[in-house]
């Protein structure tokens, strides 16, 4: 082992526990490096090392090494772990960068599922988890003022030895302890009794044991937790939890629970991994938990009302599964923040098939990180079409999702992408005039609006769209040039069934002799192909074939069939020159549609 391993370690973190611990350890030799995203606080920690500000207003600086990006900390051995919960996967993909083979990431953060989080991109190997109960309170970006002392306490992992020792050094009690999930909700019973509850009264931890009904409050949220825990057989590490929660609270009188200063700055708070994990785990075990639901929501009432998002999606945010799935426009940012790029972007309405699939595969092959949007956009339906009836089942789109590694899921209400007094709407001219936008009117106005609208959110670099919809992808390429979106498109092959039809949420609707009519529109279009390839390439006589085709089956009714330039989507007349799209609409019962194949050229 080479010397410069055991004197440096990493902080991924720049909040008010980072920059204690990063003190504590300078204090102590060791070389501290804090790698961070929040510029501010980066900035003042370079110029100004973290400034520890004691009981009567005196500061004293410790150095640190400063990093803001993974590259710049590559090869580090020893790392703690001390970001909000949201922002764990963002460290935990930091990490995966700069943390040597033989590395070792200790978490030390609140909340459930940071481990797993961090284990999934590292490998259990190389994650260790530790609770404290010290305090920190952050006076502003490098500044902290400590908010007493606690004891670390850390769960048995082969490479530990090392960093308990580095713990010991620096001065912090430490303990081994031998259960996690006993460790975890330990603290998750403390955290959730003290934290939301100074938050919301803007009160420190000191004042929360003076005032009464405060108190009494800090009681049973603590025995509600408390009772989700032995639901479950876990066995907290205190015989009471009220007298834990409350030395706790007083040995911490002067800290100040960083939930408020989250929501102020403009940041989410670790509600969903404290109140909402043990709401989560309550309803799993049938245990109830007003209590912990009420302070759930009274936290998320704080945030901007653009934030906010049915509750019911907020709780079912679990945090630290491999996929995160969020609703709110908030959550989306701040889930969006954490990705590392280039960022590859799906939007779907849902109801996912292979063809959706194939363009994640192809997202997932050309970037960092996929995002995928579900949202079926009213919108981009007429009133007399299948909105109300379009098919939608969440839970197996976000299981197939999962199961590709999409990194995150944006699933908004019609409410969130359109709020009330909503009247900005993007209108791409000439390719809507055809085809299509002929006969569906107002439809690629939804769907530029909600793609444009969509992007903004997202941010991608690179978004995929199926040639499938053929004109949807002419549409959003024009837009993407013309609003100078800078982001890639990149249009993806169409899947298909064995027997050719285009696969689409909608061939549900299709009964049985009807789905095995729609073949009919493959096999038009590949006898159109075939006698272009035999030597007919007259626009005209390329439609009449498929025409000609479709009537053949007797379920099955043309609705336009045609042969454009691919990028002006211009009708084209007597003989192709280089290539041609050809494509038709066909309703098959009541169901319409689509589906096309370029020509030539290729
Ligand atoms: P939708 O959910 O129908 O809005 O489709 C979302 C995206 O998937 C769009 O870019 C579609 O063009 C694409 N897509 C739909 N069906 C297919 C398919 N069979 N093959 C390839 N891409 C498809």
């Amino acid at each position: 082992m080479r010397a410069k391993d055991t004197n440096s370690l990493l902080i991924v973190g720049t909040g008010a526990m980072a920059c204690l611990f990063a003190a504590r350890f300078s204090s102590a030799s060791y070389r501290v490096t804090m790698l961070g995203t929040w510029k501010e606080g980066l900035q003042a920690l370079r110029e100004n090392g973290v400034v520890i500000v004691d009981s009567d207003g005196n500061e004293r600086s410790y150095p640190v090494q400063v990093a803001d990006c993974a590259q710049a900390c590559k090869g580090s051995r020893f790392a703690l772990v001390l970001v909000k919960s949201w922002q764990t996967q963002r460290a935990a993909q930091q990490l995966a960068k700069c943390l040597s083979a033989r590395g070792l990431a200790l978490t030390l953060q609140n909340g459930l599922g940071n481990l797993e989080l961090l284990a999934r991109f590292l490998g259990s190997q190389r994650v260790a988890l530790g609770v404290t109960t010290t305090g920190a309170t952050l006076l502003g970006p490098g500044k902290v003022r400590p908010g007493g002392e606690g004891a670390i306490s850390l769960i048995g992992h082969p490479h530990l030895a090392p960093i308990a020792k580095m713990f010991s050094k620096a001065g912090f009690t430490v303990e081994t302890a031998p259960d996690a999930m006993a460790l975890l909700w330990g603290k998750l019973v403390i955290n959730a009794a003290i934290n939301p509850i100074t938050a919301l009264l803007g009160i420190s931890n000191g004042e929360l044991l003076s005032r009464e009904k405060a108190r009494a409050l800090l009681q049973e949220t603590a025995r509600e937790a408390s009772a989700v825990a032995e639901a479950q057989g876990i066995c907290l590490p205190y015989p009471d939890p009220v007298v834990a929660v409350e030395s706790t609270a007083s040995r911490t009188a002067n800290n100040r629970s960083s939930m408020l200063q989250d929501v102020q700055r403009g940041a989410p708070t670790e509600i969903d991994a404290i109140c909402g994990a043990i709401v989560r785990a309550g309803e799993k075990t049938g245990v109830k938990t007003p209590i912990n639901r009420t302070l759930f929501h009274l936290i998320k009432a704080l945030y901007p009302t653009e934030w906010n998002e049915p509750a019911k999606t907020g709780l079912e945010v679990t945090s630290g599964c491999r996929m995160n799935v969020v609703t709110s426009l908030a959550d989306l940012r701040a889930a969006r923040a954490q990705l590392t790029g280039p960022v590859g972007f799906v939007p779907t309405m849902g109801y996912l098939h292979e063809g959706h699939l194939s363009l994640v595969r192809a997202a997932k092959s050309n970037c960092n990180t996929v995002v995928v949007s579900i949202f079926v956009n009213p919108t981009q339906f007429s009133p007399n079409e299948d909105l109300s009836n379009y098919p939608r089942d969440l839970k197996r789109d976000l299981s197939m999702l999962e199961k590709e590694g999409v990194d995150l899921v944006w699933t908004p209400t019609p409410e969130i992408m359109y709020p009330p007094g909503y009247q900005t709407w993007i209108s791409v001219e000439e390719v809507t005039s055809m085809l299509e936008g002929s006969i569906r009117s107002g439809h690629f106005r939804g769907v530029a609006t909600v793609v444009g609208k969509l992007f903004n959110a997202v941010r991608p670099d690179k978004a995929y769209f199926g040639q499938k919809d053929a004109q949807q992808a002419v549409v959003i390429r024009r837009m993407t040039q013309d609003l100078n979106f800078n982001i890639e498109i990149v249009v993806c092959p169409t899947i298909r069934e064995q027997d050719g039809l285009a696969m689409s949420s909608r061939n549900v609707y299709l009964n049985p002799s009807e789905r095995q009519a729609a073949s009919v529109l493959h096999r038009a279009l590949v006898k159109a192909q075939v006698a272009y390839s035999d030597g007919e390439h007259d626009a005209e006589r390329l439609r009449q074939i498929v025409n000609e085709t479709v009537q053949s089956e007797p379920l099955a009714h043309l609705q336009y069939v045609s042969c454009t330039h691919p990028d002006t989507l211009r009708e084209l007349e007597g003989q192709i020159p280089t290539h041609a799209l050809l494509s038709m609409a066909v309703h098959v019962g009541k169901t319409r549609l689509i589906d096309n194949v370029v020509i030539g050229g290729q």
